[in-house]
């Protein structure tokens, strides 16, 4: 920290750290060589290919804050929340795909597995096996500690049975955190979290959506059918699952905040581009002062998500409380993905209607935002509570 007659002068929000510059440079970096030519491909054919998840991998991306006794980066959680950035300005599908694993999967472990559990899990997550985060079902999405999946103590292992819907990550993923619940009577104090591998007997990845947005990222049913998980993979302690699911989706928030920061980001840029280019009335649209004030309020939103992503992310890592900010920052980062892309579109007129160009994809992925890790309602209850000490 930079010193002024003794007293210490506070760092810009966004000023990056050398490592925090260098990584972002290599996320950018990667983001343009291995994902943006492949991008049209991926939402085509709704496919994430092999060879970019182990890209991924190969990055470091999947496991940066796994400590490097486990094979992991070590970073911060802020180092996740520029990766899903940069990642999401080109390609949201790849930028969910390490959100999840980072700031859900990851996280989770971070925060509650055992030694032993990090010792088997934390060095193949980081190295080669995607996870997933499965708390949601056909009845209970906001109303997530309504769940139905069930769990059976059989003494030296559990049984799930039940269905999980909407699983992020499902059809590349070996490893799933399940939340089942153990007496339903018990309410949110009968959840549980499993950590259940794909090849467990009684586990199957069910049916995968066909969707509007993030087509490349996989979304997918789990069934689980008398699944057999050992008793050692508990996740934390017995009904103290909705403990996790709360906490790691407060943290998760802010990844998806990043992700909608760089898709709005990454559909301005073309949208400055194509303004300049562009010719009517004998000149660049760019030229006409209601163009520029569209593109100076949308660069202002952005500038504003940013700052408040960003501003939750570091107060995370830095260990202060952190709920209210995490969840105005997805609620707006969201909001602004949303403007952002649809008055984008606009700028590219009858261009931005059509599949040949690259800015409906970005309209059309940005608007999970405001659906996954809490819809935009749920955030303004968790900021409503905050404010009103209802915790
Ligand atoms: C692409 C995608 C990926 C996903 N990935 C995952 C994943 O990896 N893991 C996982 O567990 N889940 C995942 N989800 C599920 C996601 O978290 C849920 O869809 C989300 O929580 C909303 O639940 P729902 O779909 O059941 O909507 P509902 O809860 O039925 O909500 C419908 C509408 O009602 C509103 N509403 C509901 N209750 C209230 C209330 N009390 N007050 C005011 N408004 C209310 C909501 O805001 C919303 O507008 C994913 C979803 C999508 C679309």
């Amino acid at each position: 920290m930079t010193q002024s007659e003794g007293v210490p002068r506070s760092l810009p929000l966004t000023d990056l750290s050398e490592d925090e510059r260098s990584f972002r440079e290599l996320v950018s970096d990667f983001a343009e060589k291995e994902v943006r030519p492949h991008v049209r491909r991926m939402d085509e054919e709704a496919k994430m290919p092999k060879d970019l998840v182990e890209a991924c991998f190969g990055l470091g991306l999947m496991g940066i804050e796994i400590p490097e006794a486990h094979g992991g980066a070590g970073a911060t959680f802020f180092m996740s929340v520029l990766a899903v950035e940069q990642l999401a300005r080109v390609d949201a599908s790849v930028a969910v795909l390490v959100d999840v694993q980072n700031t859900l999967v990851n996280n989770a472990l971070l925060r509650y597995a055992t030694d032993d559990q990090k010792r088997r899990y934390f060095p193949r997550l980081a190295a080669r096996e995607v996870g997933a985060y499965a708390l949601s079902e056909a009845g209970s999405g906001s109303d997530a500690f309504a769940l139905a999946c069930r769990a059976t103590d059989r003494g030296d292992h559990y049984e799930l049975t039940g269905r999980k819907l909407w699983i992020t990550n499902a059809a590349e993923a070996e490893v799933f955190i399940v939340m089942a619940t153990l007496d339903p009577a018990k309410g949110y104090k009968g959840i549980t979290s499993f950590l259940v591998e794909k090849s467990f007997p009684g586990f199957a990845v069910g049916k995968k959506e066909d969707k509007l947005g993030i087509r490349a990222s996989s979304t997918c049913e789990l069934v689980l059918e008398g699944c057999k998980v050992p008793r050692e993979n508990v996740l934390g302690e017995p009904g103290k699952g909705y403990k996790i699911a709360i906490e790691t989706l407060n943290e998760g928030r802010i990844g998806i905040g990043a992700q909608m920061v760089g898709v709005a980001q990454g559909a301005f840029e073309l949208g400055l581009q194509y303004a300049q280019e562009r010719q009517q009335f004998g000149k660049p649209i760019a030229e006409f002062q209601a163009v520029q004030f569209l593109l100076a309020e949308l660069a202002m939103k952005i500038e504003a998500a940013r700052l408040m992503t960003y501003n939750a992310a570091r107060l995370r890592d830095a260990g202060a409380s952190f709920v209210k900010e995490a969840a105005m920052a997805k609620l707006f980062a969201s909001r602004t993905a949303e403007e952002v892309t649809s008055k984008v579109v606009e700028i590219y007129g009858g261009n931005g209607f059509s599949r040949e160009y690259p800015v409906e994809k970005f309209f059309r992925d940005q608007k999970v935002g405001q659906i996954y890790e809490g819809t935009s309602n749920m955030q303004l209850m968790v900021i409503a509570k905050q404010l009103l000490g209802r915790l």
